[in-house]
């Protein structure tokens, strides 16, 4: 019995044995795979999360260089072989790095007019006549100081004989702060000029007679420019009664007031275009055009 016990005891302590081997087995099995996807997991996630800084760094930072690379390369490039700055859209609002990259001069020029700008005005601003031919004309590109505050691309269009006064002018009015609202195309209205001044756009070449009159005004041939129009409107005694053009401008004719934009013979417009040898529509006796400056050539 002793003997027999002994080896009861024994067996009974090998399985005991084996139980808690495999106990610990069982145990620390699970524990090892997940001790491992824990690490795994946490190496991953350490990796996702890096890799996702990276790239999102990377993508970042290389994103923002390309585009200032590409954009300032290609403008550069336009300029030089073209001599035009595409991407940029009348109107739109310049960034201080858009402007450092491609330089304020670089955004000042003049061309020829271009087929696809011919597209544009013919038929609208652009009447065929005996008068102006296109080759006469030029199409501006400037930037100007918006009443928001913002640096603005804007477009004319413009007689040869002034592109030189005009770039001049502009340039010192956009570097004086001097706000102008809007600078498109006439075009852009239909070539309507009340709808142009109602919207205080600023434009110059227009084929169209004097309002009121058969006889072509000097917008015709690009010699005339028409400045913040709203503000300074067109005002005329027809028939005994008060014109003013446009009609919103209506607010704007007592020149004896002070508001913001207003023309008269302290604005800088003023003294710059008279210098350029202009004269001022609001000088004038039979009819006060405060928008209007235009030179005899
Ligand atoms: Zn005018």
């Amino acid at each position: 019995m002793k003997r027999k016990s002994f080896l009861y005891l024994i067996i009974f302590t090998g399985i005991f044995v084996i139980f808690v081997l495999c106990l610990f087995a069982n145990v620390a099995k699970p524990n090892l795979p997940d001790t491992g996807t824990e690490t795994a997991t946490g190496i991953e996630a350490e990796t996702d999360a890096g890799a996702e800084t990276e790239v999102a760094t990377g993508t970042g930072i290389g994103v923002d260089t390309d585009i200032e690379v590409d954009t300032g390369s290609e403008s550069m490039e336009s300029l030089e072989t073209t001599g035009t700055i595409e991407p940029l859209v009348p109107g739109d609002i310049i960034s201080n790095a858009v402007l450092e990259a491609k330089g304020i001069d670089n955004l000042f020029y003049s061309t020829e007019i271009s087929p696809e700008i011919q597209n544009r005005i013919a038929g609208v601003s652009y009447q065929e006549n005996d008068t102006i031919a296109l080759s006469e004309l030029r199409y501006i590109r400037v930037l100007y100081y918006g009443f928001d505050g913002e640096t603005h691309i804007g477009e004319l269009i413009v007689n040869q004989k002034i592109e030189a006064d005009i770039l001049e002018i502009m340039k010192e009015l956009y570097e004086n702060q001097y706000p102008i609202e809007k600078m498109v195309l006439i075009d852009e209205y239909g070539a309507d000029d009340e709808d142009s001044m109602a919207d205080n756009n600023t434009s110059a070449f227009n084929y169209r007679s004097i309002n009121g009159s058969t006889k072509l005004s000097k917008h015709s041939l690009g010699l005339a420019i028409d400045i913040n129009p709203r503000y300074n409107p067109c005002v005329r005694t027809k028939d005994g009664e008060l014109s003013v053009e446009p009609a919103n401008g209506n607010a704007y004719t007592d020149r004896t007031q002070e508001f913001p934009y207003k023309i008269n013979e302290n604005d800088l417009c003023y003294r710059l275009f008279t210098a350029h040898g202009f004269t001022w529509g609001g000088s004038w006796n039979s009819l006060k055009d405060y928008q209007h400056f235009e030179k005899d050539i």
